[in-house]
C-alpha cells in the first residue's frame, strides 16, 4: 500500500548461491521498478539475465552509497520506485544499504522488505544448535588482537552466535576461538550453502581445527560459523553439584587442564561442560 506520491524502496533478497532460492515476488519486483540499485552490476548480470530482468541496474556500494543514495532519494521523492539488490542473500547484512534505508525512512519513503536467502540463517536453520535465541556478529575483524577481544566479550554469552569468516581466515578465527574460548567448546561450520559442496560440520573447537587442516577444500568457499552458547549445553543435574564443589578448590592451586581432567574423572561430568565451567569461574 502507498501511503503518499514517492516511490517505493524495495530491499529484496537474492539467492546465496543456488539461483533457484529466488521468490517469485522478488522477480516481480525486479522486473517492475523503475531501477534496481546493486552492490557490483557485472556481479548480478547472471542472475539478472537468468530471470529476463531488463530493468536498468546502477551501482550502490560501500563506496559510493552516500552518494548514490542522495541521487536515489531524489528518485524515489518523485515517484521512482527501486529495488536495491546485493551480491548475495539479504541486503544490509553485512552487505551495504544500512545508510540508503536509514534517509529514506527519515524521509517518509515507504521501504519494504522483499524477503528470501540469508547464510546466517540459513546455516542456523540446519545447524542444530538452539535457535530460540542467537546473536549474529558477522564478519570479526582481521586483526587477531582486535578479533580475540571480541570472542572474550562472548565469552559467557548464552545465545547462540553466528559468525561469517572468510575462507583464507577460517583456521585463524578457530584458532583464536581455541586460545580464548577453550578447545571443547561446539562448533557448527557451514560452507558452500546451497552450492554443489555444501557442508555443514560440528564438533569441538579442537576437532574442527584439525578437520579444516587436514581438508583443503575446508578452506575454499563461503563459511558462516555457529557457536554454541555457553549455557546451553544440557546439563545433567547429577554429578554438577559434586562439580561444583570440586573444582574451585582444585583451580585454586592447579593448572586449568589439569583441574579439569581431575573433576571429570572423579565426577564422570562431561569434559567440555566441566572445561566451560573452569574458564567461567576463571574469568570471574
Ligand atoms: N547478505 C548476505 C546474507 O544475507 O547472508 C551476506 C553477505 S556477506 C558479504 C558474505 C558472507 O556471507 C560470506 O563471507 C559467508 O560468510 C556468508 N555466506 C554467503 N553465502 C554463503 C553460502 N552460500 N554458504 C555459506 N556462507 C555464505
Amino acid at each position: 500500500m502507498k501511503i503518499n506520491d514517492f516511490g517505493v524502496l524495495y530491499i529484496v533478497a537474492t539467492p546465496i548461491g543456488n539461483l533457484q532460492d529466488m521468490t517469485f515476488r522478488a522477480v516481480e519486483i525486479l522486473q517492475s521498478v523503475d531501477v534496481i540499485a546493486a552492490e557490483d552490476t557485472r556481479h548480478s548480470m547472471p542472475l539478472l539475465q537468468h530471470y529476463a530482468i531488463k530493468t536498468p541496474v546502477i551501482s550502490l556500494h560501500e563506496h559510493n552509497e552516500r552518494e548514490r543514495a542522495a541521487q536515489m532519494l531524489e528518485r524515489l521523492t518523485k515517484g521512482e520506485s527501486i529495488a536495491l539488490i546485493s551480491d548475495a542473500g539479504t541486503p544490509l547484512i553485512s552487505d551495504p544499504g544500512y545508510f540508503f534505508v536509514r534517509e529514506a525512512r527519515n524521509k517518509g519513503i515507504h521501504v519494504v522488505p522483499i524477503p528470501g536467502s540469508c547464510a546466517a540463517i540459513a546455516a542456523l536453520s540446519a545447524a542444530g544448535l538452539p535457535t530460540d535465541k542467537f546473536i549474529f556478529e558477522g564478519f570479526l575483524s582481521s586483526k587477531s588482537k582486535q578479533r580475540k577481544d571480541s570472542l572474550k566479550a562472548l565469552l559467557n554469552e548464552s545465545r547462540t552466535m553466528i559468525f561469517y569468516e572468510s575462507p583464507h581466515r577460517i583456521l585463524d578465527l578457530l584458532h583464536d576461538m581455541q586460545d580464548v574460548l577453550g578447545g571443547e567448546r561446539i562448533l557448527v561450520i557451514a560452507r558452500e550453502l546451497t552450492k554443489k559442496f555444501e557442508t555443514i560440520r560440528e564438533g569441538t573447537t579442537h576437532e574442527l581445527i584439525e578437520w579444516v587442516k587436514s581438508d583443503e577444500n575446508q578452506q575454499r568457499g563461503e563459511i558462516v560459523v555457529l557457536l554454541q552458547g555457553l549455557k546451553q549445553a544440557a546439563a545433567p543435574e547429577e554429578g554438577l553439584e559434586e562439580v561444583k564443589k570440586i573444582l574451585p578448590i582444585l583451580l585454586e592451586s592447579l593448572p586449568l587442564k589439569q583441574a579439569v581432567d581431575i573433576t571429570t574423572k572423579i565426577t564422570g561430568y562431561r569434559k567440555n561442560e566441566v572445561y566451560e565451567l573452569a574458564l567461567k569461574l576463571k574469568h570471574d
